[in-house]
């Protein structure tokens, strides 16, 4: 059992109070991990900011060649980080290389480094006059990232930050730290110059710390809607730069003439897949006509009771545990109140247990019918396998019903109808919106982002936003005049 040490300039500290890091399939103590103290984390700030003029000043080219070498040895590493994601976190060693993958594709879109920033240059903008916008970074960067994506959340941020010439300091879930850890390992192996990238690990104690730093200059959070509000309030009063993406409660509107298989595949893996434990996961299945909330719970209910769910280590399934005892607790405390309110359980997988792995933290697929908008199971955030059958009898009432919802992270609609489509990605108050797409997590040169209670601050994650989050513009006006010519003031103030 080797415990998780934080990375400060290029080096593996052992410090702070020690917490147990779980293999939720066994529900046994794995490994410990450091939770960094506010010394640790000044050591690390300390890092990040010495390390900034020489990165600031290194050619973005270089910057990518950097970024090329690490994205060939994260493919290198793909089994292995897969490992260390389901061993901790219980996902599918499947879904684990998918979240992989696509934390890669980041990587990908900051290899553009020099082509990305570029800057705007206007010719003759007034006599003799050039104009140009510079895209400079803005220093030390911080980001504190949720246990659900250990590998690709945190690919969300650092790599663009760092090839914008920032550096960085990462604070991951203590829950499932090992992958973040051995990919942030990979990236010096890389040739990432010492305290680029730090890594401590940590609770509210090093977050604190984060916020209140006058060096740190920008945050990036991904986590729960609570933090997330905190994180931001925190942050802007001191100044800071802060994107806080937060919770989520993703509907899918059922049309009456939707493909019902297509559309009972995509949802199953969007309600269940890693256990429901994603941002996108989609909780809510808004069914516009009793006919089709019907015909889909005929087609649902075996599937969801077929459900293949095990060790995540192990090939072949669909689903694992969840997180940790305490959520598992928590998850089930939402069904158990769902059946009070008076939704009808259907599908009730509370006492679910894999042979030979009776401690881990298993549950069974989930599913409600008549489920109202009063009931904390549609109102709250379960983030499990739960999936709630809300019927209406028009798709503006399903509107409605997702534009009322505090939350605006994903959402989407099934149907062959154009006409509805048009209308619903324009009414839609929602960050990411798919069509016939469950899962409409934007690729990495779009960005991502929800709206509402989905996300603080004004900019998305990664892609083009990403850009703008990790760079201050600065404009500059300037003029060549002729040798020998002189103008006369100018008290007005100055235009063509
Ligand atoms: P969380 O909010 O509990 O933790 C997120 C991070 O904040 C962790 O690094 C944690 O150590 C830190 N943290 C926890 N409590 C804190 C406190 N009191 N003060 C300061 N920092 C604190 O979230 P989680 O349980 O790790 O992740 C699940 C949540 O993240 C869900 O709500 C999910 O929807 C959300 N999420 C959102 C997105 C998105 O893009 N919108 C993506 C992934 C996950």
């Amino acid at each position: 059992m080797s415990n998780v040490h934080h990375l400060i300039n290029g080096q593996a500290v052992h410090a702070g109070r020690m917490a147990d890091v779980f293999n939720p399939s066994t529900g046994q103590v794995i490994r410990q991990v450091g939770l960094a103290s506010i010394e640790t984390v000044r050591e690390a700030i300390d890092a990040a900011q010495a390390a900034f003029p020489a990165w600031r000043n290194t050619p973005p080219a270089k910057r990518a060649q950097v970024l090329f070498r690490f994205k060939q040895l994260l493919e290198a590493n793909e089994a292995n980080i897969a490992q260390l994601i389901s061993e901790e976190h219980g996902k599918t060693l499947e879904d684990a290389t998918g979240e992989l993958k696509r934390g890669i594709e980041n990587i990908e879109y900051a290899c553009a480094a020099p082509e990305i920033l570029k800057g705007e240059f206007s010719r003759n903008a007034g006599p003799s006059i050039d104009a140009w916008s510079d895209f400079q970074p803005i220093g030390v960067v911080a980001g504190i990232t949720p246990f659900n994506f250990p590998a690709m959340v945190p690919l969300w941020m650092y790599p663009l930050a760092i090839a914008c010439g920032n550096t960085f300091i990462l604070k991951p879930s203590e829950r499932d730290p090992s992958s973040t850890l051995l990919i942030a390992q990979l990236f010096h192996d890389a040739g990432l110059p010492k305290g680029v990238l730090n890594v401590v690990h940590g609770d509210k104690t090093a977050v604190d710390a984060l916020i209140e730093a006058p060096e740190v200059k920008a945050l990036s959070f991904v986590g729960s809607t609570p933090i997330a509000e905190y994180i931001y309030t925190e942050g802007t009063r001191r100044g800071k730069r802060v994107q806080a993406l937060g919770g989520a409660k993703n509907h899918a509107v059922v049309m009456p003439d939707a493909d019902l298989d297509n559309t009972v595949n995509a949802l199953m893996g969007a309600a269940y897949g890693s256990c429901g434990e994603r941002c996108m996961a989609i909780s809510v299945a808004v069914c516009v006509g009793d006919q089709v909330a019907d015909a889909l719970i005929a087609k649902l209910t075996p599937q969801i009771k077929a459900l293949k769910i095990g060790a995540g280590t192990e090939r072949g399934l669909d689903m694992g545990p969840l997180v940790t005892r305490a959520h598992m607790d928590k998850v089930i405390g939402y069904v158990n109140a769902g059946i009070e309110a008076g939704a009808s359980l259907l599908v009730d997988g509370r006492d679910f247990k894999v042979p030979g792995h009776e401690e881990g933290f298993f549950i069974g697929g989930c599913l409600f019918d008549h489920v109202t908008t009063e009931q904390t199971i549609y109102k709250e955030e379960i983030f499990g396998p739960v999936l709630c059958i809300v019927r209406v009898d028009s798709l503006e009432e399903a509107m409605r019903l997702i534009n009322d919802h505090e939350y605006g992270n994903g959402t989407c609609i099934f149907t062959r109808d154009g006409e509805a489509v048009r209308l619903f990605c324009y009414v839609i108050e929602v960050g990411m919106v798919g069509v016939n797409v469950a899962l409409p997590v934007p690729v990495a040169y779009h960005s991502f982002g929800g709206w509402k209670r989905s996300l603080f601050g004004d900019l998305h994650a990664y892609g083009p936003d990403g850009v703008r989050f990790y760079t201050k513009r600065k404009a500059i006006t300037q003029r060549w005049p002729k040798r020998a010519s002189h103008e006369a003031s100018q008290f007005a103030f100055p235009s063509l």
